[in-house]
């Protein structure tokens, strides 16, 4: 388990993500959510060996004592990994190909999906996640979690993840999470998200 490298610098995503919020989201949270990973697992061969996908996908046939750390924190590592990949300073902002013409079939239009996820974040009371997943067949869906739940233990495959925990916006946005979400479309690199909806 790695925690991701980032392709860019804390500053870069600025003005949208101001670079204390990254730099905080980054090398703290994080960084603690990797390391309690680590520690869970470290003396557990068998579990070292298992993919993190794997591991969430499982999570209620893991060892009970470390159910609850791999669901949080294996959760945290897996959820921000993917935040961070899809996040750029030079985004292709709008979907193209196979994963545009599947965004059409299943939300009509993609400021449709837009609007879906900008409404899954603000309506997710507290911390949590909006997400944009694929299901088996490679339908396209928008959900919410709370905390650090994944899609992945609801059989789903997450392709876009927008963190709504307030340690993500908190600094620059204060109480105001819908412009933060709106905001974030600004630096989301839609070829990323294709990556992940062909994989
Ligand atoms: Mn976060």
């Amino acid at each position: 388990m790695k925690q991701l490298e980032l392709k860019y610098s804390f500053d870069a995503l600025e003005p949208y993500i101001d670079a204390l919020t990254m730099e905080t989201h980054y090398s703290k949270h994080h960084k603690t959510y990797t390391d309690n990973l680590i520690n869970a697992i470290v003396n557990n061969n068998q579990l070292q060996n298992r993919s993190i996908e794997d591991l969430l996908t499982n999570l209620d046939k893991l060892p009970k004592e470390v159910q609850a750390t791999i669901r949080n924190n294996g959760g945290g590592y897996y959820n921000h990994n993917l935040f961070f990949d899809i996040l750029s300073p030079n985004p292709s902002k709008n979907p193209s190909n196979d994963l545009l013409n599947q965004i059409n079939k299943d939300f009509g239009s993609f400021e449709n999906l837009k609007n879906e996820l900008i409404n899954a974040g603000l309506s997710q009371f507290g911390s949590g996640w909006a997400w944009l997943v694929k299901d088996e067949n490679k339908n396209l869906k928008v959900i919410k979690t709370a905390n650090q739940d994944t899609p992945l233990e609801l059989g789903l495959s997450p392709i876009l993840g927008i963190d709504v925990w307030e340690h993500g916006y908190y600094l620059k946005y204060k109480n105001l999470r819908k412009d933060y979400l709106v905001n974030i479309f600004e630096v989301i690199d839609w070829n990323k998200v294709e990556e992940y909806y062909n994989k």
